[in-house]
């Protein structure tokens, strides 16, 4: 396929072109009939000026931007002109923060549930009686449980800092983050185990001659500097090569697109790799220089034969080699992507490890288009709350070490399955915090049935979503771009003209309304009803901003002079060659395979269909489903149906169906198909997070399919405990 990049055809694709809907049509859509209230405070208008300093949260890239404000309300959202990240560039979901700021639906109040889990009704309190109900609860679980009697679930930066006090002051080992056990955790420790390090998203695409990627999405998902670094590439020349099941934005674009069979891309890797040896095309003095193991890596992979791949990834062994050659021509200056949500079929670790000895044999590390690791400005300072002495609390991690390469906290399912069955310890109340966990963990009566056997449950949030249902008291939190928190650094090489590195930190643009609070305010009142006062590190958020700042000689008055960005000179982000663990005889130890292997995943059973699902470039998963802009832009999640699987069920485009997987368990929400042949025969595609169940959503609710709700199979990842969640199957019904 043919390379024609020019942005204005880039924009054009089908997948991306409705993250460029024009913003005037997007709010006359939104604004009939979702809402006739003013959402934005009306003024004078006398007093409109520039705020710096924001931090986007409407994905977790963390944009930088500025808001200009008038009397006090926030009037539109852009990127920091002083921004070497972002740039100016936001994205849709970026624009779209302004309605989730001032959305009608957003929590304002403490609530207390006088009604049932899961059928709440609502009762506004005080924050003194709301903060002294949940500290009274919470510390009777410690009182009668100890500290493991407490789960907790955070998501997102203000969700750190109550984080790390549950997990070093109360002492509870039953922390488990949505990004690690859901997503990019097997990826991390997979990479670990390859190159001695988390690979985060750092390969060079700006500089690359070719981008090689497995399943990423990019243009669908959007994250905004990554984005533009892998449109640099193009706009350079890169070939880019694309494997996925799936006609994605990113193959619409590719040089070769394989159309793989989902969970085999291993043994394509393999086979690449085995092809490289025997042909001698790798890049031997690398691999002499920093290589580890590889002669047993040789000998286990050597049974990978180009044909053997094919026939496992039903692709021609000509496309494979076809890879391996344009790799092998222009390494190393090759990306080989390391992807970001990897939790897909539960053999995801073996694949990760496989990336990273492809990036190895190549030699693509430290050099340009390689992956290499940016020399970010450091020396901040750490905000820590006083420990507990929890030896009791040693149990469930015991239980969790039969994942040597587990990710940092405990994975869900194991916190589920102890919670509900009692063993090795009861869990008896609940802490949430800024996750939905109905729509993040897979089988979701499973979570309901953990839930309902709480003693107590609390979330905290700035919007209503499937889990507050469940609360018995939900508190409201200031939104991003109401409150301080984190230190956004980084490096910047391949967008600028020169190398430099920056700091910024999250500030607010406006103050925050209603009775909303920041997450250091609701977690120290907490820790003080939960006898911890002596633990807490910081008094208000503001000190804590200014004491993580402070060692690198900033701080909030300075940021703010700056314009919210400090900067400062880079380093050079080349020569940096980490060893590559082609055999690891640690693994080896731990019981698993010493080189990276292929396992099989099941097959698709007579009359279902594999269901895929991933994301769109208009929503965060389901955290964004009720923002009125990105609602009428993208209201529901069309299922992608391939065209000869359409015509042998009857289906054609926009027929409204639901699903039902091969559990009996069904979709309960409808959508409607989209008949494509870019898609397997074998699958369907849906994007992530549509369908909540919360009627307080006005705007979402029932709103498409939730594909979580049908993700009652886990193929736990033996290595890591990530719970794969493309083994379900379904079948489509027409509505
Ligand atoms: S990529 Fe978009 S949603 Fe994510 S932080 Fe940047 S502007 Fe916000």
């Amino acid at each position: 396929m043919a390379l024609n990049l020019t942005r204005r055809n880039f924009l054009k694709t089908a997948s991306f072109a409705a993250a460029s809907v024009p913003l005037s049509k997007i709010v006359a859509h939104a604004e009939e009939g979702v809402s006739k209230t003013p959402l934005i405070p009306q003024g004078s208008f006398k007093d409109t000026r520039t705020v710096t300093g924001g931090i986007c949260e409407m994905c977790f890239w963390r944009c930088q931007l500025v808001g200009k404000v008038r009397d006090g309300a926030l009037m539109k959202i852009e990127g920091n002109p002083k921004s070497i990240d972002n740039g100016l560039s936001i994205c849709a979901r970026g624009n779209a923060g302004i309605k989730l700021l001032y959305d009608p639906d957003r929590l304002k109040y403490p609530m207390k549930n006088v009604g049932k889990r899961g059928e709440p009704k609502w009762k506004r309190i005080s924050w003194e009686e709301a903060l002294d109900e949940c500290g009274k609860k919470l510390k009777a679980t410690v009182d009668k449980y100890g500290p493991q009697g407490i789960a907790m679930f955070p998501h997102g930066a203000s969700a750190k800092y109550p984080m790390h006090y549950f997990e070093h002051a109360v002492g509870t080992p039953n922390v488990s983050e949505a990004s690690f056990f859901q997503c990019r955790g097997v990826r991390d420790y997979a990479w670990l185990s390859a190159i001695g390090g988390g690979p985060d998203e750092n390969v060079d695409m700006a500089n690359a001659k070719v981008i090689f990627a497995l399943g990423c999405h990019f243009g669908e998902n959007i994250h905004v500097s990554h984005t533009k670094k892998y449109l640099k590439g193009l706009a350079n020349g890169a070939k880019l090569v694309i494997v996925d099941p799936r006609f994605s934005a990113s193959a619409s674009k590719a040089h070769i697109w394989m159309q793989i069979k989902p969970g085999t891309d291993t043994a394509m890797v393999l086979a690449m790799m085995n092809y490289l040896i025997e042909n001698k095309k790798y890049n031997a003095d690398y691999v002499d220089e920093y290589g580890e193991g590889f002669d047993e890596f040789k000998e286990a992979i050597s049974g990978w034969t180009l044909e053997k791949a094919a026939k496992e990834c039903e692709v021609p062994a000509a496309q494979i080699k076809e890879i391996a050659d344009l790799l092998a021509a222009n390494a190393p200056n090759v990306s080989i992507h390391p992807g970001r949500f990897s939790s897909w079929y539960g053999n995801d670790f073996q694949r990760g490890r496989a990336l990273g000895c492809l990036a190895g044999m190549l030699g693509a590390f430290g050099v340009p288009g390689g992956w290499v690791k940016p020399k970010s400005p450091g020396g901040f300072g750490k905000i820590k709350w006083g420990h507990g002495h929890h030896e009791e609390v040693e149990a469930l991690h015991r239980e969790a070490e039969i994942y040597h390469q587990s990710p940092a906290g405990t994975p869900t399912d194991l916190i589920r399955d102890c919670a509900i069955t009692g063993n090795p310890y009861p869990i008896k109340s609940c802490v949430v915090w800024g996750q939905n966990p109905i729509q993040t963990i897979p089988n979701q009566q499973k979570t309901i049935d953990m839930l309902m056997q709480m003693d107590f449950v609390m979330c905290v949030d700035v919007m209503p979503t499937d889990i507050t249902m469940y609360a018995d008291i939900l508190l409201p939190e200031a939104s991003y771009l109401e409150r301080y928190d984190y230190i956004k650094k980084g490096t910047q090489w391949d967008l600028s003209a020169k190398q430099q590195q920056y700091i910024s930190a999250r500030m607010p643009l406006v103050e925050a309304g209603f009775e909303r609070k920041d997450q250091v305010y609701i977690c120290n009142e907490l820790a003080k009803r939960m006898g911890n006062e002596e633990a807490i590190p910081v008094h208000t958020i503001e000190e804590m901003m200014d004491k993580m700042l402070q060692p690198a000689g900033l701080s909030i008055k300075k940021l703010i002079e700056e314009n919210g960005i400090h900067l400062q000179p880079g380093k050079d982000p080349y020569g940096e060659f980490p060893d590559i663990i082609f055999y690891n005889e640690d693994l080896v130890d731990e019981g698993y395979s010493g080189a990276p292997t292929y396992v099989p995943i099941p097959e698709v059973p007579q009359g279902y269909l594999r269901l895929l699902f991933g994301r769109s470039p208009l929503h965060s998963f389901n955290r964004t489903q009720n923002n009125a802009w990105l609602h009428a832009a993208m209201p529901e999640n069309p299922v992608w149906v391939n065209d000869k699987t359409a015509k042998q069920l009857g289906l054609k485009d926009g027929d409204r169906i639901s699903l039902v997987n091969s559990e009996g368990v069904e979709s309960g929400t409808t959508s409607h198909v989209m008949v494509t042949p870019g898609i397997r025969q074998d699958c369907v595609f849906m994007a992530h997070g549509y369908g909540t169940k919360n009627a307080a959503m006005t705007v979402a609710k029932d709103a498409g399919i939730d594909d979580q709700k049908l993700i009652t199979i886990i193929a736990v990842d033996p290595e890591t405990g990530c719970h794969g969640m493309r083994n379900n199957f379904v079948k489509i019904v027409k509505a």
